[in-house]
């Protein structure tokens, strides 16, 4: 076989780890995981009621146009339908933008470390890859603008940034978008967007209008609380849509996922209260990192990265052992910090109070010299 050479040097996405093989491993009866970003608190009510209310066809193709939520979802947005391409989560999105835009003699610029999937995907296209590495877990945007040349295509920005946390505010945000060629397409990931709020995050969709060379991405995966259900959506003006749509798979996303979206958006109250709840579990581990002098970075998402002076995956393991899945910075390119999604109250309590052991256990150690 001729595989394309670049594939044989990427591996597989590695999950956070599944709660039965965590159950299995360790004999524990209750694993809480707190790994991927996932709403502790599932989804809406509402989205219960519409998939168990409505009949859909097993036999029949989901609508390729998603219809229903592209009305939907344009009416909430207040853009055109137009504006809107949807896909199997906004992971599909940075794979059909980088199958559009990307080949080996183009480039593109990302920040690092940030969301994984960019880089992966640029590799597999076999394009330049530019990383400009974060200072104090911001995006350098100047130094960004540098590393774009004559052969860009794709320019990443992940605001809030997976895994720090952190945002691009609005001042930044405009006099980069004012200073990037018009050729090249400007990628903003707003996986967290429900979560922010800073009052200089900015209106991105407003943004949309003004630079044409500006892409949105958003998703259902996070606050929406419907990551199995797989449903992301971009936004962009029409150019930049229908130039994109012969990339797209004609059925990308399932009939249950787009009826889930569409009840999904009715429900305001939830997303809300998901959002206040999330302010104050952050507070928890504000307030654990201040009392044990470790530092974070504050966050505007629904995750917090911990930097514990250790192996990320010491901490990862202690936690795990006691029935907590988290993501160790090793693979996130934090090696000693950890990432914690927020959960709920007790969630957050009980973590905080295996983690407060773990200090108490390192720091003796620490004393003793081992
Ligand atoms: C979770 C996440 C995604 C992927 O979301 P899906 O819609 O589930 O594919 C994309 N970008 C970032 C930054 C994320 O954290």
């Amino acid at each position: 076989m001729r595989w394309k050479e670049q594939l044989l040097t990427l591996t597989p996405y590695q999950p956070g780890k599944s709660i039965d093989s965590v159950k299995r491993q360790y004999n524990l009866d209750q694993i809480v995981k707190l790994a991927s970003n996932e709403n502790p608190f599932g989804c809406s009510k509402k989205v219960l009621s519409a998939l168990q209310s409505h009949e859909v066809g097993f036999a029949i193709y989901p609508d390729g146009y998603a219809t229903n939520l592209r009305e939907s979802l344009a009416a909430f947005l207040r853009v055109e339908q137009e504006e809107l391409i949807f896909g199997n989560g906004s992971d599909n999105l940075i794979q059909i933008i980088s199958r559009a835009l990307l080949h080996p003699d183009a480039s593109t610029v990302m920040a690092a470390p940030t969301f994984s999937q960019y880089k992966h995907n640029a590799v597999i296209e076999g394009a330049v890859i530019k990383e400009v590495p974060l200072v104090n877990g911001d995006h350098d945007l100047d130094g960004m603008l540098q590393a774009i040349d004559e052969k860009t295509n794709i320019v990443w920005l992940c605001s809030p940034n997976n895994p720090t946390g952190t945002y691009i505010p609005e001042n930044n945000l405009v006099s980069f978008l004012d200073s990037v060629p018009p050729e090249v397409l400007v990628v903003l990931d707003e996986a967290y967007f429900e979560y922010a709020v800073a009052v200089d995050y900015y209106d991105s969709i407003v943004l949309t209008r003004k630079y044409q060379n500006l892409i949105v991405l958003r998703t259902f995966s996070k606050i929406y609380g419907l990551a199995s259900l797989r449903i992301g959506y971009g936004v962009a003006n029409p150019k930049i849509i229908a130039a994109l749509e012969p990339a797209r798979e004609p059925f990308n996303v399932s009939s249950f996922g787009q009826l889930a979206a569409v009840a999904a958006l009715s429900d305001k109250e939830f997303v809300e209260e998901c959002q206040m709840v999330n302010r104050k579990g952050l507070e928890q581990y504000y307030q654990f990192c201040e009392q044990n002098q470790l530092t974070y970075y504050p966050s505007q998402t629904n995750f917090i990265l911990i930097d514990f002076n250790e192996d990320g995956d010491k901490v990862f393991q202690y936690l795990l052992e006691r029935g907590y899945i988290v993501r160790s910075g090793k693979a996130l390119g934090f090696p000693t910090s950890v990432r914690i999604t927020v959960g709920s109250f007790e969630q957050n309590e009980g973590l905080l109070k295996v983690l407060k052991e773990f200090l108490r256990e390192s720091r003796v150690e620490q004393h003793q010299g081992k």
